[in-house]
């Protein structure tokens, strides 16, 4: 069959679907691939580097969305791209299905396969398609890379002939797939790093990477908004004070905060106030990376840099795998790849979408004229 990714036509969105290397792995599954013109320009690649790796370069979308069998986007369908979608085709971007139920209507009415790379089940045997871990972990490290590049000084500690140089002290808020990742990037450029978690179980992942787990004066366990199957649930009013109070002691000697914690389907919990903001000092950094979902932060501006009255800087970006687009496009693009793989079982060029098969199912949000979203709960683990 054949692939093909449009240019990606959201607002500042530098990322594409397909990159030169990705077509040569689906041409074993015997898939032809396509791009428009200028596809990869913003990700570092050319209509050249396309052709060389025996892509087809179409003029427009409009020629694209004609001529591929499966439309491989990053971000979701804008309306146009949506009508120009029909019974023949599938799209496979991210959806957000339980977010835009509208979007899912309309996709319905064209008969279009929908396959959503945030509904691919966070499975095992799913890890090779896991769209949102691979961008996470860009944007955990992202997040230290901007910190660092606002913040006026080292991370590292130093002794020079010049003077001494303390080391930065950071905090990592939420030890998910981007904390973990900002964490790892924090120690590695020598910053003494904190973390917390309202899951426990990370305790012993934190410390092997270097960092120091903040513990609470709260229970042994310290299990309060921990979760069955990985994820958080909302905290007690008594815990989420012993937590606030915690911050509020970190506050006046943290350098840098980068905040992750997200609790599924709910806005994100507000746990570095203005208050702790106000104790930090002049200099100070704060990433948060749950900007898109209200923030960590009680002063984050969703997708704005501010430098509050006492010169703290707070970055509410919520592009950061965008702002690595050669990087996030190939992961990304393996992540698709991967997907066609288990879509092309005999590596035939044939696809078979499995609704048996409970990864496929998970992922598909609309099919053969039909919402498909929620899908059951997966048998595997
Ligand atoms: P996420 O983005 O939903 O949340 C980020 C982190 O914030 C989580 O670790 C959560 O516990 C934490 N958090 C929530 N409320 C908090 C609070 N009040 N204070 C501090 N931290 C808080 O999570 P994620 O990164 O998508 O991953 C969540 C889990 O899923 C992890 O255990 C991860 O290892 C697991 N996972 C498993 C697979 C797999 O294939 N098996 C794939 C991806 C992720």
């Amino acid at each position: 069959m054949k692939l093909g990714s449009p240019k990606e036509s959201a607002p500042g969105e530098r990322r594409v679907a397909l990159t030169p290397a990705s077509a040569k792995d689906l041409a074993k599954l015997g898939h032809e691939a396509m791009v428009e013109k200028g596809a990869g320009a913003l990700a570092g690649f050319s209509d050249e580097d396309y052709r060389a790796a025996g892509v087809e370069v179409v003029d427009s979308a409009d020629d694209l969305f004609r001529q591929a069998d499966i439309i491989a986007k990053v971000q979701p369908p804008s309306d146009e791209e949506i009508a120009r979608l029909s019974d023949d085709k599938t799209l496979v971007s991210f959806f957000y299905p339980a977010a835009n139920p509208e979007r899912l209507e309309a996709v319905k009415a064209t008969g279009a396969s929908i396959i959503a790379m945030d509904m691919v089940p966070r499975i095992s045997r799913a890890q090779k398609m896991d769209a949102l871990s691979s961008m996470a972990n860009i944007a955990g490290y992202r997040a230290v890379i901007e910190a660092a590049n606002n913040f006026g000084r080292f991370f590292t500690g130093q002794v020079t002939a010049a003077g001494k140089v303390p080391p930065a002290r950071v905090l990592v808020i939420g030890a998910g797939v981007a904390g973990l990742a900002a964490i790892g990037a924090s120690t590695s450029l020598g910053a003494i790093t904190y973390a917390f978690d309202v899951r426990p179980e990370v305790a012993e992942q934190i410390e092997s990477m270097g960092a120091e787990f903040v513990y609470l004066d709260f229970s042994e366990e310290q299990t309060d908004g921990a979760e069955t199957g990985g994820y958080a649930k909302p905290s007690s009013p008594e815990f989420q004070k012993a937590q606030l109070e915690k911050f509020r002691e970190l506050a006046p000697d943290i350098d840098i905060v980068i905040s992750t914690a997200l609790i599924p389907g709910r806005d994100a919990p507000v746990l570095w106030t203005a208050d702790m903001v106000e104790a930090m000092k002049p200099g100070s950094v704060i990433v948060d990376l749950a900007a898109e979902r209200g923030g960590n932060c009680e002063l984050t501006v969703k997708d704005e840099k501010i430098v509050t009255d006492n010169g703290v800087t707070i970055i509410g970006y919520t592009d950061f795998p965008s702002r690595m687009a050669t990087q996030s496009s190939s992961l990304y693009a393996n992540n698709i790849r991967h997907l066609m793989t288990d879509l092309t079982p005999d590596k035939d060029g044939v696809v078979n979408h499995n609704m048996d098969d409970d990864v496929i199912r998970g992922a598909t949000v609309a099919h053969k004229g039909e919402i498909t979203f929620p899908p059951p709960p997966p048998k595997v683990k």
